[in-house]
């Protein structure tokens, strides 16, 4: 039995997603972000193995048909991974793991590991989401089109997670966002994992 929980962020861009998952590490040590393969450029102020693995398309696929892979996806062009040793070894060791990938990713997760808590970040409209895209910098109306395009479609997958956080006051969010974590912490199957001793009297006749 593995000890560590799984928990799969997913969200459409201008969610606020990363904002929020920053500010959840940095306040639960328990959780450790799992670090993606991905053959994107990096972006200003992004550093190789630390907000992700930078690699090129033909290490990407060298290590796709190795099945160095636990999910992956093509996501606007660019492959994404999550490393499976890495991930299964960190679980083993107890430690509760989030992966913040795409809902492609999402279904690959939770069909290798139907115990994983799954959790997606909505906006509170589509216009804050569009407001929120626009803000984001001097993209020409075509991108904006495109990306509020993207959103829609990752957004048509909500159904399919565990928790959803409407994500209108940062605060507010964060609180939900810790909240399920917490309550999927607490579920018998993790409980029992954890803390072995306690549950030993289910073991005796
Ligand atoms: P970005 O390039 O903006 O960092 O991420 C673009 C999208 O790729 C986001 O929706 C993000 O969740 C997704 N993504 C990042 N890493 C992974 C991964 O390892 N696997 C999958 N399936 N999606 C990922």
């Amino acid at each position: 039995m593995i000890a560590g929980t799984l928990f799969i962020v997913a969200a459409p861009s201008g969610a606020g997603k990363t904002t929020l998952v920053g500010r959840l590490m940095a306040e639960d040590p328990h959780v450790q972000h799992s670090i993606s393969y991905t053959t994107r450029a990096p972006r200003a102020g992004e550093q190789n193995g630390r907000e992700y693995h930078f690699i090129d398309v033909q290490q990407f696929l060298a290590m796709r048909e190795r099945g160095e892979f636990a999910e992956w996806a093509e996501v606007h062009d660019n492959f994404y991974g999550t490393s499976r040793v890495w991930l299964e070894q960190r679980m083993k060791e107890g430690c509760d793991m989030l992966l913040e990938i795409d809902w492609q990713g999402a279904q690959q997760m939770r069909r290798q590991l139907p115990e994983a808590v799954s959790i997606f970040i909505l906006p509170p409209s589509i216009a804050e989401l569009e407001r929120r895209l626009r803000k984001r910098g001097s993209d020409s109306e075509d991108v904006i089109a495109r990306r509020v395009a993207g959103a829609l479609g990752e957004m048509r997958h909500v159904h399919e997670f565990d928790f959803v956080i409407i994500n209108n006051d940062l605060d507010v969010a964060l609180g939900e966002l810790k909240a399920a974590v917490r309550a999927s912490r607490l579920r018998f199957a993790r409980q029992r994992a954890r803390h072995p001793d306690v549950f030993r009297f289910l073991d005796q006749d």
